[in-house]
C-alpha cells in the first residue's frame, strides 16, 4: 500500500509519489526553534512528529535528507541578549546547546543539517532573494527603509492557509505597518536597523538591517535542498503567515512549485489551550526530568497520539506512558527468556541464538506460529498504519494487541523459542521507528560516583557553591547530575 499524507495545501490525503526509493533522497525541511529560551515540550511534539516521519520513510526504504533551521536572530533573541547584556551570539548559543541536549534525550534523530539564520552564507542568499523579488515587482522598500513583500502581486497568496486576503486585519503588533506598507498583510523581508537592534545588523543594498523570519527559511531551504523540496513540516501555527510567506518568496524567486507535501502537526495543549511561552502553561524537558520522568517516557507521551489530533498534556498521561513502556519492557524480557530456553530447542540452535543467529536460516513469520495464528498479521498492520498518514495510535494499538496475544501464548507455554526470536526481530524492526527500548543498565565510573558522593555531602552541609562546582566537574566527565526527591540521579549527558 502506498504511503499517504494529509497535505495542508490541498486539504486532501495524497499518495507519496511512488518512485525508486533509493534513487534520490526525500528532501524534508522542518522549521526549527527560535533560540531565545529553552524550547518547551510543545515544540518537541512537532520535532517528534518529524522524527517519526523520517524514521518511517527510512523503514520503508527511502533515503531522507532533512534540514532543520535555527532561528538565531529576531525580535525576541535581540531583546533577550540586550536584557542579559551579552552579545547575541553568546545569548543564543546556550539555547542552541540546550535544544540539542533535549533532542538527544528525547532520542530525536539529528537532521542532516542545522543552518543558522545568522550565517553569512545564508544572509547573502536572503539578500539575493530579496533583490530578485524587488526586480520582479514582488517587493518594495517602504519609507521606513524596510523591504516588504507585495502580497497582492502573488496570485496564490493565501492558498496554503485557505485564506481570503480581504480578511486580513492588522494585529497591531507590526511596527509602523499602517504608515509604510501598501497592504496590511505585506510582510517584512528586510527590517531596517533601529536603535533597539544595537550592534545586530548586516549591510544590504537597502541599508543596514536584518532579515525577516520568513525569508530566512526560504533562503536556507532552497540553498540546501534546491528550488523544489518534497516535504515541509511544522506546527499548525506555522501555516499562516510563516509558511504562506515561504511559498510566496520561494516561488516568487524560482517560478517553480516550492513544496510537494505540506505536513503540519496539531498542538500540544494544556487544559484545552496551546502550550506556549506566552501563556506560561509550559513544561520544559528539564522540568519533567526533575519530576522523575525519563526522556523515553516523555518521547512516548508526545508520540502516542496521531500528529493531526490535538494532544492534551497531563501528568496522568505521563503515568500512562510509563505504564505502557513497562508493559513493553516486561514483554521483551519474557520473549528473551523464551527465546533462550534450551529445552525447547536443540542445543545447536540455542547456541546459534546466543550468537545472534536464528534457529533456522529463514524462520517462519511470527504470525504463522500456532499460538498467534489468529493475531491478524500485526507486523504488516503496524507499518501499514504508519503508511496511512503516520497513524501512530493505530500502530501502537497493534503493538499492544500483539503483546496481549503473545503474552497469552507464553502463559500457556505455547510459544517456542524460534517464534519468540522472530517476535524480537519484529520488535527490532519497528523499534527503528519507535526508539523506545530501555537502555542497558548504566554503569557509573568510580571517579564520577566519588564526585557525586562529595556533592551529596556538600548539599547536606548546604554548601551550594561547592555543590555547583562538583556538578561542573561531573559534567566535564560527560555526566549529568539531577536532584530529585529520591536524591541525586546520574545520567550520561544526552542519554535517557
Ligand atoms: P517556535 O520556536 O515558536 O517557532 O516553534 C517551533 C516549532 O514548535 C514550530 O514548528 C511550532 O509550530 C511548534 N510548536 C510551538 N508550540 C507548540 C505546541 N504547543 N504544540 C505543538 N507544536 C508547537
Ligand atoms: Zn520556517
Amino acid at each position: 500500500m502506498p504511503i499517504r499524507f494529509f497535505n495542508t495545501y490541498s486539504r486532501e490525503v495524497e499518495e507519496l509519489e511512488p518512485r525508486d526509493p533509493a534513487a534520490r533522497p526525500i528532501r524534508i525541511y522542518t522549521c526549527g526553534p527560535t533560540v531565545y529560551s529553552r524550547a518547551h515540550i510543545g515544540n518537541f511534539r512537532a520535532y517528534i512528529f518529524e522524527d517519526l516521519l523520517q524514521r518511517h520513510l527510512e523503514l520503508r526504504g527511502y533515503k531522507v535528507h532533512r534540514v532543520m533551521n535555527i532561528t538565531d536572530v529576531d525580535d525576541k533573541t535581540i531583546r533577550g541578549a540586550r536584557e542579559a547584556g551579552i552579545p547575541l551570539g553568546k545569548f543564543t548559543a546556550q539555547f542552541k546547546e540546550a535544544f540539542f541536549e533535549d533532542g538527544q534525550m528525547l532520542r530525536i534523530k539529528r537532521a542532516d543539517e542545522f543552518p543558522a539564520a545568522t550565517d553569512q552564507r545564508y544572509i547573502d542568499r536572503m539578500i539575493e532573494m530579496i533583490g530578485a523579488l524587488i526586480s520582479r515587482g514582488l517587493a518594495y522598500q517602504a519609507d521606513d527603509k524596510s523591504v516588504y513583500y507585495r502580497i497582492n502581486r502573488f496570485p496564490n497568496y493565501g492558498k496554503l492557509a485557505h485564506f481570503d486576503l480581504t480578511q486580513l486585519q492588522s494585529t497591531g503588533r507590526v511596527k509602523h505597518d499602517e504608515y509604510d506598507k501598501e497592504h496590511i498583510g505585506d510582510f517584512a523581508l528586510w527590517k531596517a536597523w533601529d536603535e533597539e537592534d544595537g550592534d545586530v545588523k548586516w549591510d544590504s543594498p537597502w541599508g543596514p538591517g536584518r532579515p525577516g523570519w520568513h525569508i530566512e527559511c526560504s533562503a536556507m531551504a532552497t540553498a540546501l535542498l534546491g528550488d523544489q523540496i518534497d516535504i515541509h513540516c511544522g506546527g499548525v501555527d506555522n501555516i499562516f503567515p510563516h509558511h504562506e510567506a515561504e511559498i510566496a518568496q520561494s516561488e516568487g524567486v524560482t517560478g517553480k512549485k516550492f513544496v510537494r507535501y505540506w505536513l503540519h502537526c496539531a498542538h500540544l495543549l494544556v487544559d484545552g489551550q496551546k502550550m506556549s511561552k506566552s501563556l506560561g502553561n509550559f513544561y520544559t524537558l528539564p522540568n519533567l526530568l526533575e519530576k522523575g520522568y525519563t526522556g523515553r517516557e516523555i518521547r512516548y507521551a508526545l508520540m502516542r497520539v496521531h500528529y493531526r489530533a490535538p494532544l492534551n498534556f497531563t501528568l496522568e498521561g505521563m503515568e500512562e506512558s510509563r505504564q505502557s513502556l513497562a508493559r513493553i519492557d516486561e514483554w521483551l524480557q519474557r520473549l528473551r527468556e523464551v527465546a533462550e530456553k534450551e529445552n525447547l530447542q536443540p542445543a545447536s540452535a540455542v547456541d546459534g541464538l546466543r550468537r545472534g543467529e536464528r534457529s533456522t536460516p529463514n524462520p517462519p513469520p511470527p504470525w504463522t506460529g500456532s499460538a498467534v495464528a489468529n493475531a491478524q498479521r500485526p507486523t504488516q498492520k503496524f507499518e501499514e498504519a504508519l503508511d496511512d498518514d503516520l497513524n501512530i495510535s493505530a500502530a501502537l494499538g497493534f503493538l499492544f494487541e500483539t503483546i496481549r496475544e503473545t503474552n497469552r501464548a507464553m502463559d500457556e507455554n505455547d510459544l517456542d523459542a524460534a517464534s519468540a526470536g522472530a517476535w524480537l526481530d519484529w520488535w527490532k524492526r519497528i523499534n527503528t521507528v519507535l526508539d523506545l527500548e530501555m537502555e542497558a543498565e548504566i554503569v557509573v565510573p568510580p571517579e564520577v560516583a566519588q564526585l557525586a558522593k562529595e556533592r551529596e555531602n556538600a548539599r547536606r552541609e548546604k554548601n551550594w557553591k561547592r555543590s555547583d562546582e562538583l556538578r561542573d566537574e561531573i559534567s566535564a566527565l560527560g555526566w549529568e547530575v539531577r536532584d530529585t526527591k529520591d536524591g541525586q540521579k546520574l545520567t550520561r549527558r544526552g542519554a535517557a
